[in-house]
């Protein structure tokens, strides 16, 4: 008796190999019957007994292609047509655009394999690609996800990709960038001038070149990296000139497993997410006396690695044999280039070598960046590899809403039904050149997905350009607009991600964050649900001189609040003493002439005084960078912490000083009071939650917000409160910093739109 079922797959299912992977199976278990695209995913016309089918389906869910997410199944019975073979039909395109675009994918084990091969007609062939890997999300143009609608239309494919790309048994069945060295990409060596040279093996040259102190700009997938021997300092320090980026750390790519394991202690973990297909930055704790530069990452503990995920890259790291850095090609603070006569331009003179493609970049995509904790993946930057992929929420939205997040990290998210599309990061929109990059994907997005939002989202912050383009948004489209604190934001996109809905206790450490009151937030913890999360407790405010520059110069706020604590005195102190020479006696007397707008409650600002406090750093060149140093000196067995009076169970950060200046006087070192600081906040936490419980016998808590991007204060948080039986919920596929806003605001939205 045959059976006649109609099955859709929903989930990454496009551009993934899905259908030649149905067509296979089908094969296998004696199905007829169709497959074919649309823009909910992939629908199976499957007819065959009973048991066969059930096989099949079985074998869709366990062998599914790797770089496939399936998020749900749908089997319907369907009447029967009588087919009498399987066939692939071909894609059309469909009102409702529900499809997803699937990101770009690491090259996979056969790719590499063939590669490698004197005998492959794609040996050494830079652009290998097949159903399993390559280019996706950055060479999309428009859905369905077809070869047309991507930048490889430019290319013919010849006869023999072509009998490839048309037979369903072959691993490029469909494979959209599909392509050999007769009919596909090729790369291109300049000079630093931008001359072509012509030499037999660019790629040996290069790496000959690199192993010299060269420096290269190399086109990758997502946009351009500068590249150099990361154990050559010199190389480095140009890199970073270039950059203009003193200290923050840059990445670094390695050949293989074994060299990355020479770099850095590596759990079982991390190695899993380095080979993954979405091949990200993992960042783990560096080794000592390793051959890297110390102007990698200097002043850290931890090193950004990432292993090759381009044929170009296997090739180069090859040939290298050793680690290169590998940052993204712009200067710092600006979206990363993607256009060969953008670097050309940019980069002339600068750099020695252009190794440049003729395979253009739609959509450029920075790397993602992973830090595993206690076996838990946080992505702290979400780009490459993971957008654009999509979030269930858990509930159905009546709307569709658009939430454009905050400033810094940007991201923005859509709403539609129960999912979320969170966009790749951003970085600060303050700069014009990021915020056209963000409204230039988001206008992509938006279209391709045939977006109509009903709601807009976003910060309380009346500056922030997505403020500003919220209300314009909202404006225009005559829809509703919400705002939302930045905090409760943060905390949603912890909790939504879990899809975790019931009261909880929420802790948000960040840096700063729009208040309710106006004031500058970013040490609060509250209690509730969802956007009726009430403010509970904080850190007392205290004065943050000078506004944005006291971010960059955390010795204003250290003085201010040492000032506060000792009155005169304090400008006879010994913190005072020690920056006689690199502080103007005139700049501490400014600060006091300020008047004593904004207050703030954050915990990042906090740490960072502390930093100065300690001597430490009194100017940061990256955002955090104090309070990263403070966390990379600290003690990580020093378990004693402050007693800080709680009243109202606020934080007071004034006892906190006094308690540093004791211990200073006391001679007591730097690493233990950045430890026992920590300690205190991890103890206040574990304070506060247990009064909350006490009185509302809530058992959830919530962490969220930047500050906990700080290993040792969310391990030690972590630790606190399960020891004390609280269930704890974190960030992990949504960024616990300022990238994951655009997702906590757009649930809010969507949860609203249930009333
Ligand atoms: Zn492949
Ligand atoms: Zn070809
Ligand atoms: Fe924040």
């Amino acid at each position: 008796m045959k059976v006649s079922k109609r099955i859709t797959i929903k989930g990454i299912v496009q551009g993934v190999g899905f259908r030649p992977f149905i067509y296979r199976l089908a094969f296998r278990h004696s199905i007829n019957g169709t497959v074919s695209n649309n823009s909910s995913g992939v629908i199976v016309e499957a007819e065959g007994t009973e048991k066969s089918l059930a096989n099949f389906l079985k074998d869709i869910k366990l062998k599914a292609p790797r770089g496939a997410k399936i998020k749900e199944i749908i089997c319907e019975s369907a009447p029967t047509r009588h087919f009498n073979s399987f066939k692939i039909v071909p894609s059309r395109k469909e009102e409702k655009r529900e499809a997803f675009i699937p990101p770009d994918i690491a090259t996979c084990g056969d790719c590499i394999k063939e590669l490698l091969d004197k005998r492959d007609r794609r040996f050494r062939y830079p652009f290998i690609n097949c159903t399993n890997c390559g280019p996706r999300y950055t060479i999309i143009k428009d859905i369905p996800y077809d070869r047309p609608a991507t930048t490889m239309n430019k290319f013919v494919m010849c006869d023999s990709c072509e009998n490839e790309y048309l037979d369903p048994l072959n691993r490029r069945f469909h494979a959209q960038p599909n392509a050999c060295p007769n009919c596909g990409p090729s790369i291109e060596l300049l000079d630093s001038e931008g001359n072509k040279l012509h030499v037999a093996e660019p790629i040996s040259f290069v790496s000959r070149k690199l192993k010299e102190g060269a420096l290269l700009a190399l086109k990758g997938l997502g946009g351009f990296h500068l590249t150099c021997d990361a154990r050559n300092d010199r190389a480095v320090e140009r890199i970073r000139s270039i950059k203009k980026r003193r200290d923050k750390p840059l990445a670094v790519m390695v050949p293989d497993m074994e060299t990355a394991t020479e770099l850095a202690f590596l759990e079982k973990k991390d190695k899993e997410i380095l080979n993954s297909c979405e091949s990200p930055i993992v960042l783990a704790k560096k080794k000592e006396n390793s051959s890297i530069s110390p102007l990698i990452a200097p002043y850290l503990d931890e090193i950004g690695i990432m292993l090759p995920y381009t044929p170009l890259h296997h090739l180069l790291l090859k040939e290298f044999k050793g680690p290169l850095v590998m940052t993204s090609g712009n200067p710092s603070g600006t979206p990363i280039l993607h256009k060969n006569e953008d670097a050309l331009k940019l980069f002339r003179s600068l750099v020695d070598y252009f190794l440049l493609h003729n395979r253009d970049i739609h959509i450029r995509i920075d790397d993602s960046v992973i830090r595993i904790i206690q076996s838990t993946p946080m992505i702290l930057r979400r780009a490459r590899g993971y957008t654009p992929s999509l979030m269930d929420l858990g509930f159905k939205s009546k709307t569709t809403v658009l939430a454009l997040g905050g400033m810094l990290k940007a991201t923005f998210t859509f709403v539609r039904d129960d999912k979320a599309i969170v966009s790749q990061y951003f970085g600060d929109l303050s700069n014009p050149d990021n915020l056209n990059f963000y409204m230039e994907v988001l206008e992509h997005i938006r279209k391709l997905y045939g977006f109509k939002p009903d709601c807009v989202v976003c910060d309380l912050h009346p500056d922030y350009p997505t403020t500003i383009l919220a209300e314009q948004i909202s404006a225009e489209l005559n829809c509703r607009l919400i705002k939302v604190q930045h905090h409760i934001a943060h905390l949603m996109s912890a909790a939504a991600e879990h899809n975790f809905y019931e009261d909880f206790i929420g802790v948000a450490l960040d840096g700063t964050g729009y208040g309710l009151d106006g004031n500058i937030w970013g040490g609060e913890i509250f209690w509730g649900k969802e956007d009726k999360l009430k403010r509970i407790a904080h850190i007392d405010y205290f004065w943050l001189p000078t506004g944005d520059k006291g971010i960059e110069e955390p010795w204003r706020i250290a003085f201010s609040l040492l000032f506060n604590v000792l009155g005169d005195k304090a400008l006879e102190s010994n913190w005072i003493a020690i920056r006689r020479k690199s502080i103007p006696v005139n700049d501490f007397l400014k600060v006091l002439a300020l008047s004593k707008h904004p207050l703030t409650s954050s915990s990042g600002r906090l740490l960072d005084a502390v930093a100065s406090l300690l001597n430490i750093r009194d100017k940061i060149t990256y955002e955090a960078q104090a309070a990263i140093e403070l966390e990379t000196l600290a003690d990580k067995h020093e378990e004693g912490f402050y007693y800080t009076p709680i009243s109202n169970l606020n934080l007071n950060p004034y006892h906190l000083i006094e308690e540093i200046l004791l211990e200073q006087n006391r001679g007591v070192a730097a690493h233990k009071i950045s430890a026992r600081v920590h300690n205190t906040l991890a103890r206040w936490i574990l304070n506060v939650a247990q009064k909350i419980r006490d009185e509302k016998g809530i058992n959830h808590v919530v962490l969220s917000g930047g500050v906990f991007q700080n290993r040792y204060l969310l391990l030690n948080t972590l630790k606190l409160l399960k020891e004390n039986g609280f269930r704890v919920i974190f960030n992990s596929t949504i960024p616990i910093n300022d990238s994951g806003i655009s997702f906590g605001q757009a649930v809010i939205g969507a949860l609203r739109s249930r009333e």
